[in-house]
């Protein structure tokens, strides 16, 4: 692609060059956590050493210093995904702001009779709390189930949104098929039944440009560790009416106004559901992470993505005794597989003896693997750091290693 030097984009990566068991790294589980550029690194480190304090508490200088990074990360990912800074409630990832969502949106509202529809192809961070909820107020849970190719069945989809159904969880992105979802279509169709989404777009924001206005949901959740962010960072983005009716999740400092023992005054969304010391460095870590993907561009990231997964299907399809989950036409780049008469974790062990780092297992699905009739798979996740040679690495490895399985 003109414009990028993917070369000198990978050098930002210092984790990328170390070897592993004698071989050169080649890291294919970026959808499990991607690597971080040194920017990001040297943010953190330099909010360490030169105005560490804690945020909104003191009045010296690096109490404001420490604020207002902390506070100029959440514009970052507010402008990256087109919305409001104070409807973006920062959080530890996506785990927490589902959560938040099920424990103050969904628990004082749902009662027997409701239903929360699911799809098939939620990690489990999008099935639990749902779980959690429905066993307290008698809500059940319903499934929107999915075609053989990986696809959301979409007629099925919007049969199943009857008038008893609350709520919609979808992924945006599958984390073990790379589905990408037509969520902006899915969310005009629940919107246009009364049904309220909560996307997770864990697997999406760091591989496309996300245009939250643009998609219509009522809830996003993400994680700062899969787009080059620290782990324990991530937000959910809500819906400004949403915040304000609903109650705060955790208490504690930061998120109130006023507190006396006959009662407390909260503070405003996003501050009321933030309590306690956020991750200061982590959040820090995160702006830069954001500003070093908007420099790159997220539509170079898509297209130079594209072609390494087109490049990665070319050679898996001439690889014998494969089988690959997962053949949507609109896909990111994450292939899950697994070969004739291999065990995955088997398969991953002898992989990583090569140097290569895949993700084995049940991936947080078990739902979805069930659907296919399988204890687990492999995955190779790539990320934009990734090369052209290592997919041939990857693909020799994995030719070697079938031979000693078979
Ligand atoms: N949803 C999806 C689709 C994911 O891939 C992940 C991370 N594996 C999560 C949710 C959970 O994210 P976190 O562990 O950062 O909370």
């Amino acid at each position: 692609q003109a414009g990028v030097d993917w070369g000198r984009v990978r050098a930002d990566f210092p984790l990328l060059y170390r070897s592993v068991h004698d071989h050169p790294l080649v890291y294919f589980d970026n959808a499990n956590t991607s690597q971080k550029p040194s920017a990001v690194i040297e943010a953190m480190d330099g909010y360490y050493r030169r105005f560490n304090a804690n945020v909104s508490r003191a009045v010296h200088q690096l109490g404001s210093e420490a604020t207002e990074a902390y506070e100029a990360s959440r514009k970052k990912l507010a402008g990256l995904l087109n919305v409001r800074a104070d409807e973006l409630v920062l959080c530890s990832g996506t785990t927490f702001a589902i959560n938040l969502v099920a424990y103050s949106w969904a628990l004082p509202r749902l009662k027997p009779g409701d239903v929360i529809l699911v799809s098939r192809m939620e990690h489990h961070a999008n099935i639990v709390p749902w779980q959690l909820v429905a066993e307290r107020t008698g809500a059940t849970i319903r499934v929107a189930e999915i075609n053989d190719d990986g696809t959301l069945d979409l007629d099925a989809l919007y049969a199943a949104m009857t008038p008893e159904v609350k709520l919609l969880a979808v992924a945006h992105v599958s984390n073990l098929l790379g589905t990408v979802n037509p969520v902006r279509a899915i969310c005009r169709e629940a919107r246009k039944r009364g049904v309220v989404t909560v996307v997770d777009g864990s697997q999406a924001v760091p591989h496309r440009r996300i245009d939250l206005a643009a998609i219509g949901c009522d809830f996003y959740a993400f994680t700062g560790h899969k787009m080059c962010g620290p782990t324990g960072t991530g937000a959910l983005w809500a819906r400004r009416e949403h915040l304000q009716a609903m109650p705060p999740f955790i208490g504690g400092g930061e998120m109130i106004r006023e507190v006396s023992f006959e009662g407390t005054v909260f503070n405003d969304p996003p501050h009321k559901f933030e309590a306690g010391t956020p991750n200061i460095a982590g959040f820090v870590g995160l702006g830069a992470a954001v500003d070093y993907l908007q420099a790159l561009g997220l539509e170079r990231i898509e297209a130079r993505e594209a072609e390494l997964l087109a490049h990665l299907n070319e050679e898996l399809a001439r690889v014998d005794g494969l089988r690959i989950f997962g053949h949507a036409p609109d896909k990111a780049a994450v292939v899950s597989f697994l070969v004739e008469g291999a065990h995955a974790h088997d398969l991953a062990t002898l992989l990583d003896l090569e140097g290569v780092a895949i993700r084995s297992g049940q991936h947080c699905a078990h739902p979805l693997l069930q659907f296919y009739g399988v204890a687990a798979t492999c995955r190779a996740s790539l990320a934009f750091y990734n090369t052209h040679e290592e997919i041939d690495a990857f693909v020799a490895a994995l030719r070697k290693v079938r031979g000693l399985l078979g």
